[in-house]
């Protein structure tokens, strides 16, 4: 099968020393391939960096996806990372196990537990902070993923949503939450932008399950707890599991008791440069908002209320590319 995309280079660190990150959208290939996660230090915490891959940039428009946990992080600080900005994206983080403080520019302050979702629209620009709150439980384990924004999009007006309650449902066998998008006919009330779907899959029983997948998007499985198979092949958890758009079904089997995480959407279309923590388009549009963080320009506003300093924006030298294809 052909791979979804092509990068220049790689990006390891998520807030410090960043690496220029090119991106390309996927290609529509049907079929099933497994991607090595890398580790990654967020803060002073090791995560595991499943999007984006060498050759897989984009799912639908999920353009970035940090695994977190799971940590033992006792009484200590656990998640710290400081303000910094975000522009043509939005953030989904999803708890597994323990809470995250979020503080943003537009005032808001929101404590995230599992099962609950924290959706930030960057648009145009906004500034935040994730850390564990001072009152935590001992163990941290999520998700943060990137949803690129589209071209008729990426400029609005920044928003943040919390949702306290997701729908979710029982089918084979499974308990589907639905955090993105819709599946059977429970929806998200989650707004994105482009067609993408997110579900967090739970059993307790083993069984083998046939998950109803749009042929019109391709898609990614992530296990996060427990071992599973996928078309007769058990799936590594230290890989990304890669569906290209085409199919209509999976075939999952699990022995024991397992939690995944599958998302997708229809092929982005687009070609996006993602570099520190902005996705833009070109590497003018990069540099203003470089200039316009250093500068504490009202685009990003102020985030107040985080004890410690704001992230430092990195040199960007020379020009970004997106590689032919
Ligand atoms: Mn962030």
């Amino acid at each position: 099968m052909e791979p979804c995309g092509r990068m220049g280079q790689d990006v390891n660190k998520l807030e410090a020393e960043p690496e220029p990150v090119v991106s390309i959208s996927a290609t529509r290939s049907p079929g099933f391939v497994s991607l090595p996660v890398r580790d990654a230090e967020v803060g002073d915490i090791t995560i595991r960096r499943a999007l984006p891959q060498a050759i897989c940039q984009l799912v639908g428009a999920w353009c970035f996806l940090d695994h977190f946990g799971p940590h033992e992080i006792g009484a200590g600080p656990g998640l710290r990372v400081g303000p910094h900005p975000h522009t043509g994206l939005q953030t989904v983080t999803w708890l597994f196990d323990g809470e995250v403080l979020h503080r943003d520019s537009l005032g808001s302050i929101r404590l995230i537990r599992p099962g609950q979702l924290n959706l930030m629209t960057a648009g145009q620009g906004i500034a935040h902070s994730e850390e564990t709150p001072e009152k935590h439980s001992s163990h941290l384990h999520g998700l943060q993923f990137w949803i690129a924004l589209p071209e008729t999009d990426r400029h609005i007006s920044p928003a943040f949503d919390h949702f306290a309650e997701l729908p979710g449902f029982a089918a084979e066998g499974l308990h589907i939450t639905v955090i993105v998008g819709e599946a059977a006919s429970y929806r998200s009330p989650a707004r994105v932008y482009s067609p993408l779907v997110g579900l967090e899959l739970r059993a307790q029983q083993s069984g083998q399950r046939r998950i109803a997948l749009n042929p019109a998007f391709e898609h990614g499985l992530l296990v996060v707890a427990g071992k599973l198979s996928a078309d007769g092949r058990r799936l590594e958890n230290s890989d990304l599991h890669y569906f290209g758009a085409g199919r209509t079904h999976i075939e999952l089997y699990n022995q024991s008791p397992f939690c995944a995480f599958l998302f997708g959407g229809k092929p982005f279309g687009e070609e996006i440069l993602l570099w520190w923590n902005f996705v833009a388009r070109d590497s003018d549009e990069m540099r203003i908002a470089i200039d316009d963080w250093k500068s504490h320009s009202a685009r990003f506003g102020e985030v107040r209320g985080y004890d410690g300093d704001r992230l430092v924006a990195p040199a960007l030298k020379g020009d970004l590319h997106a590689p032919s294809r």
